[in-house]
């Protein structure tokens, strides 16, 4: 046996632990907030998540279905062998919307060439249509809408119309003029789809913000992405990050004061002290203009990163005097509990959004889930 094995908190490689009993319980408190249903969206491998892990732990918290943005992005789901309804809004009129049928999966539509291509290819087709109600992205036109919905009543031999969908822009500033507009503007198109002779089971409108703290958006269900995974902009509940990752000390070396570290020499030591490598870097997903500003949480305090964040390491500068040997763990984020950084710190670091550090977590990862 070797002597690192019997260091009771030795760590062999970087390790990104998804905490799935965090997702199910997010979905619990999401539905707390409202009497609508829940669809789970998992796309982006649910948001770096894992896919079919968050699927199912959002299942066990009360959401029924799920909606991804590409058929190929559905498809996982059925191979895992998960049996409730599917929506996929984001495909392009040439794509195989004849194998989604197949898949019983249902299709977000977004204007005329989309509806003429499903009802050609793939009749009997479930669909979703999609008005812009402020987003100015995807979705129909208001100016299209009234003939987006009288076609599809005309097609009605081929496509049935279950759903309608609007996203609205500026859900996480609650009193943005926007909201008030894209609600106004989702309850005419519900209208007009009615007028047109559709009778939509279905209308949705609310993402994670506008659930929490927008009852008005709420119709008969709720999209929920980024608060499955712990993410609410709208600040107003305390929703669980499922994230941990921790990284082994690879080296540790004393250096003197002047030792500068890293491309370019961004960082110099200001004192003797002691830097440590972990192995992990931008190529993991930590964004290399977080450098300078991360910190990371080390034997129960937070240490700087020192210089910048390379391809596959960072450096930590670890201070002259905790002990430390190299197979200690480094938490370089987790749901804050402890102290440690969260994702939504490392977001700030890097100028982004806490959206953009989880879904770019890369798969050379090793992964972990608990439930
Ligand atoms: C990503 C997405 C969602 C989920 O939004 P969150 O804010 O992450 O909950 C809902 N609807 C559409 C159309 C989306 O693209």
């Amino acid at each position: 046996m070797s002597l690192l094995a019997l260091r009771p908190h030795s760590l062999q490689q970087a390790t990104l632990e998804v905490d799935l009993g965090a997702v199910t319980a997010n979905v619990r408190t999401i539905k707390s907030r409202t009497a609508g249903e829940l669809m789970a969206v998992v796309k982006a491998d649910g948001f770096g998540h894992g896919q079919i892990d968050v699927a199912r732990a959002a299942l066990a918290g009360g959401a029924t279905r799920f909606g991804v943005t590409g058929i190929d992005e559905a498809r996982p789901l059925r191979e895992a062998g998960l049996t409730q309804r599917v929506l996929s809004w984001l495909n392009p009129p040439g794509a195989d919307f004849a194998a989604a049928v197949r898949l019983d999966i249902e299709l977000g539509v977004p204007g005329l060439d989309h509806l003429h291509a499903i009802a050609r290819t793939a009749p009997g087709a479930r669909i979703h249509l999609q008005l812009d109600t402020g987003m100015g992205r995807d979705g129909a036109e208001p100016a299209q809408w009234d003939r987006l919905c009288r076609a599809a009543w005309q097609l009605r031999e081929s496509v049935r119309v279950v759903g309608i969908m609007g996203h609205l822009p500026c859900a996480d500033q609650p009193g943005h003029a926007a909201n008030a507009r894209g609600r106004d503007l989702f309850v005419w198109g519900l209208r007009v789809a009615r007028a047109a002779g559709l009778s939509p089971a279905d209308h949705h409108l609310a993402a994670t913000a506008a659930t929490l703290s927008d009852p008005l958006s709420h119709h008969t269900m709720s999209r929920i992405g980024a608060g499955l995974v712990g993410i609410d902009e709208s600040g107003t509940v305390r929703l669980r990050p499922a994230l941990t990752l921790t990284a082994p000390l690879v080296t540790i070396r004393s250096v003197p004061a002047g030792t500068s570290v890293g491309y370019g020499h961004t960082w110099t030591a200001r004192r003797a002290t002691r830097l440590g490598l972990i192995p992990v870097g931008y190529a993991d997903g930590l964004p290399q203009l977080a450098s300078g500003r991360a910190e990371v949480w080390v034997a129960g305090t937070r240490r700087p990163v020192a210089g910048r964040i390379s391809m596959d390491m960072t450096v930590i500068d670890l201070g002259p005097d905790t002990p430390l040997s190299p197979g200690d763990p480094v938490i370089v984020f987790g749901p804050g509990d402890r102290g440690e950084p969260t994702t939504a710190e490392w977001a700030t670091w890097a100028e982004t959004l806490e959206h953009e550090i989880v879904t770019g977590l890369s798969a050379r990862l090793r992964r972990k889930t608990t439930l």
